[in-house]
């Protein structure tokens, strides 16, 4: 699919692809596909774009990808270097750790997810491609050369339908897509109610990006600075707005929510002509910071894939995906553990590390999406 011709010299017509959903990982296969002139079409059932930030850490093998689009730390507004970690337990500072560069780079930039999300539908757009807001993609019946796909306009009782070559199924934990293809997500879910808020606050240390206070209770609150003057909390617990006003007696809260996590994934990203990808694909917990970037490298990498005629992508998402999940489930026991045993093997090892960083090389080495 890469050569617009075939080998008799004629054109070979382009495929009719279908994204469903806008968020990171359908913004940035369509923006590969754009950016090498095949069009795509994009819906979205929102009405417009979501004003809540969710992801704050942007791996740099993540912004590497996306510099050819125009998006990078230094173009888009005030993407912040993770230069410093923080990490307490049960009220103790056990490791400030200076975080070394991997390949001459901080190994993220921290930056709010609605606010890339805007850069890469910016970018789209300057390549023809605007995204069908209120349109949701309701079912799809396949054939051996197609997929007739049920689409409704928001407002309209009546479905229609549309035929494309391909539909990429984009559209989240909760994928209408992936439960249209009959495709088991495989996992469990973690036992605790998460939440997550956001506070206007100015007393972030101007010297900390990111800090973990953890307890022998298991609970753990991570703290990070999207965008200076605001700091988002998650904790995997209910309540995260009273631990952060105990943090920052100036906290004005902008935005907190409850919610649940999983860890599950697909087996593998594909049935027939319909492709799953990002968090309909796979789902963990926030700890490790990986949802978004592994979201957009998937939507990258399955339109190189695509476009190139190469179907062996689908054994790459899924191997990655596989990889990626059992890092987060890593981070995540090691920060909610209760054992005593295994606490303080984790403390004095981090505590270890910020005297001597490299020997931390590996573990930011994952963060910047060196996998
Ligand atoms: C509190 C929190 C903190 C997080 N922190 C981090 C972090 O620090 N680092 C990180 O890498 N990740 C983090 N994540 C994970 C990250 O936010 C997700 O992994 C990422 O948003 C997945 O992107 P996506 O495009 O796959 O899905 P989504 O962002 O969920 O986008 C899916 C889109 O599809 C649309 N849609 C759904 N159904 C339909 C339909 N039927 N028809 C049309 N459109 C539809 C939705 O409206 C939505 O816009 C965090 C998540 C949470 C909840």
């Amino acid at each position: 699919m890469g050569d617009p011709h075939g080998p008799s010299g004629r054109a070979i017509k382009a495929p009719r692809i279908l994204v469903v959903g806008a968020g990171a990982s359908g913004l940035a296969f369509a923006l590969e596909c754009a950016s090498r002139g095949t069009h795509v079409r994009v819906i979205e059932r929102r009405s417009c774009r979501s004003s809540i930030q969710k992801a704050t850490g942007v791996a740099a093998g993540v912004w590497r990808r996306l510099s050819k689009f125009g998006v990078s730390p230094t173009s888009v507004s005030a993407a912040i270097p993770m230069r410093n970690f923080a990490f307490h337990d049960d009220g103790r500072l056990v490791a400030n750790v200076p975080v070394p560069e991997i390949d001459g780079e901080p190994p993220a930039h921290l930056y709010p997810q609605g606010e890339l999300e805007r850069y890469l539908e910016e970018a789209l757009s300057s390549r023809g491609v605007e995204v069908e807001y209120d349109t949701a993609f309701i079912s799809y019946e396949a054939s051996g050369t197609s997929v007739r796909v049920g689409i409704r306009d928001e407002g309209q009782e009546v479905e229609r339908t549309e035929e494309f070559d391909w539909v990429v199924g984009a559209d989240g934990a909760h994928s209408a897509v992936r439960q249209a293809a009959g495709m088991p997500f495989v996992g469990r879910d973690y036992p605790e109610t998460w939440s997550v808020a956001e506070i206007s606050t100015r007393k972030w240390p101007s010297d900390a990006q990111a800090q973990l206070f953890l307890r022998s209770d298991g609970v753990g609150l991570f703290l990070s600075q999207p965008t200076s003057g605001v700091v988002q909390g998650i904790l995997n617990a209910p309540n995260v707005s009273k631990a952060l006003h105990a943090h920052f007696p100036d906290a004005e809260l902008r935005y907190e929510r409850d919610f649940r996590v999983t860890l599950r994934r697909v087996r593998s990203p594909r049935t027939g002509r319909v492709w799953l990808i990002g968090d309909a694909a796979h789902v963990q917990s926030p700890v490790g910071g990986q949802g978004l970037n592994l979201a957009i490298w998937d939507g990258i990498t399955l339109a190189e894939g695509l476009l190139a005629g190469d179907l062996t992508v689908e054994r790459v998402l899924a191997r990655r995906a596989r990889t990626v999940l059992l890092f987060t489930d890593f981070d995540y026991r090691m920060l909610a553990t209760k054992s005593r045993l295994v606490r303080s093997v984790r403390n004095r090892y981090w505590a270890y590390a910020a005297k001597h960083p490299a020997l931390a090389r590996w573990f930011f080495k994952l963060i910047s999406g060196g996998w």
